[in-house]
């Protein structure tokens, strides 16, 4: 299959770009006006040029087009052949059936003024893999979608999923929002698993000396008795050691993040990621406190942050400049109706049913408003900002009933790094170019 899929992919990549398709309506005010209600904007700047982060919504399909399941959004009468769709429907035949979009990178060559007429291209790039991932061994697939007005280019986007073949205890639909790692819980785990589920750390405890132990085990290391029980951890500790964690990529998390070695006040070792702690402010030593994180409907998982920093601290923003954070309360509505003023009719973004039967907690936001979001967070604390592109790296699910919270910070060349934060993490990690004031 491997070499059948590089071959179509070198076949494809030298197929080059599609021919133009064009955008079933001109950029109107009416649907600028529906995408900028929906997503809450009330700047009342879009009057005279379109908001550079809708420009997918200009080619996405109608009702009556609708995405093939599995492949990927929609786009009006594309021809086939020029199409990742035959990578992708290779990659399904051959058993990577799952998928989960790692990236999505738009550029805005210029703003668009309403009344242009938009043709679109598919550019399909390439697969890289077999990569052994989290969610199982997996094929990246990129490709780009390129706009023009007359013959000049607009806007392009990369576009970036990860095809994996689940592995047979993972989910089939991880990026339906279940943390893809979960732990292995056996007879000699059970107690630790129950007791995060009761909101307790529980350190195994020989019953015959008395010697704690962790990881837990079938026998006492010390005097090598089997009998067992367990005593309740403080959820103090001090950081014996820490790795800040850059690559390879894993689902669900975003780099850079700090995973610790901690030895608790009991005086056995656990390792934990370390919460609301930058990769550069962690040290040996450090005091920590437990936390306990909520990683999707089931799991939790016992993690730790700096010692004297609430839990409530995490949901201040980290700001530079004294931004204010934007709080998004994900109702269904709102879930619901950016999803179609956006044109993605992706069921899993408006049927409970069909999204929990794929194995989401609930619907969830799509794509193309998490980053409409990202583009409004910015002009709301830069308002005369024009943007220049925007690159997100997707994270965990903004599922309904959770809340989103953006926040930034300068990272040079002009650009920002906003970050959209829901229970279970990071949601979406973006970098936003910004041109020269006009
Ligand atoms: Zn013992």
């Amino acid at each position: 299959m491997h070499d059948r899929l590089m071959a179509l992919a070198d076949e494809l990549a030298a197929e080059g770009e599609s021919a133009a398709t064009p955008c079933p309506d001109p950029v109107n005010a009416a649907m600028i006006r529906n995408w900028t209600r929906a997503l809450g904007d009330r700047s009342g700047r879009w009057s005279e040029y379109a908001p550079p982060a809708m420009i997918q919504v200009w080619s996405m399909a109608g009702p009556d087009e609708r995405p093939q399941p599995g492949g990927r959004s929609g786009q009006v009468g594309r021809e086939e052949t020029a199409s990742p769709d035959r990578i992708l429907s290779t990659l399904d035949e051959a058993g990577y059936v799952g998928v989960v979009a790692t990236n999505c990178e738009h550029t805005y060559d210029r703003y668009l003024r309403l009344g242009e007429e938009l043709s679109t291209t598919v550019i399909f790039d390439g697969v890289t893999g077999p990569k052994r991932t989290a969610l199982g061994e997996g094929y990246f697939v990129t490709w780009y979608e390129r706009w023009y007005s007359g013959g000049e280019r607009v806007a392009e986007m990369l576009f970036r999923v990860l095809k994996f073949k689940p592995r047979g205890d993972a989910p089939p639909a991880p990026s339906g929002g279940r943390y893809p790692l979960r732990p292995a819980v056996g007879p000699d785990t059970r107690f630790f698993w129950d007791g995060v589920r009761a909101g307790e750390l529980r350190i195994q405890r020989c019953a015959e000396c008395g010697a704690l132990r962790h990881p837990p085990g079938p026998m006492c290391p010390a005097c090598h008795a089997t009998k067992r029980d367990h005593v309740t951890a403080a959820g103090r500790g001090v950081v014996h050691s820490y790795v800040v964690h850059h690559h390879p990529p894993v689902p669900g998390l975003t780099p850079p993040y700090v995973v610790a070695l901690v030895e608790l006040e009991e005086g056995v070792r656990i390792i934990g990621d370390l919460l609301g702690c930058a990769p550069g402010d962690a040290y040996v030593g450090m005091p920590v406190e437990l936390e306990f994180q909520r990683m999707d409907e089931e799991l939790t998982l016992p993690q730790w942050r700096p010692a004297g920093t609430a839990p409530a601290a995490v949901e201040e923003p980290e700001h530079a400049e004294g931004e204010a954070g934007l709080r998004i309360e994900l109702t269904p509505t709102f879930v619901i109706s950016t999803a179609l003023a956006t044109r993605d009719l992706t069921p899993v973004h408006h049927d409970p049913a069909v999204a929990r039967a794929q194995g989401s907690a609930d619907i969830f936001l799509n794509i193309l408003t998490t980053i409409g979001l990202v583009q409004r967070y910015v002009l709301e604390s830069r308002p005369d900002a024009r943007l220049a592109g925007i690159a997100l790296r997707l994270g965990v699910p903004a599922y309904a009933g959770d809340t989103l919270t953006l926040t930034g910070r300068p990272v040079g060349d002009g650009a920002l790094e906003v970050r959209g934060a829901v229970g279970a993490g990071d949601h979406v990690v973006a970098t936003v170019r910004l041109k020269e004031p006009a």
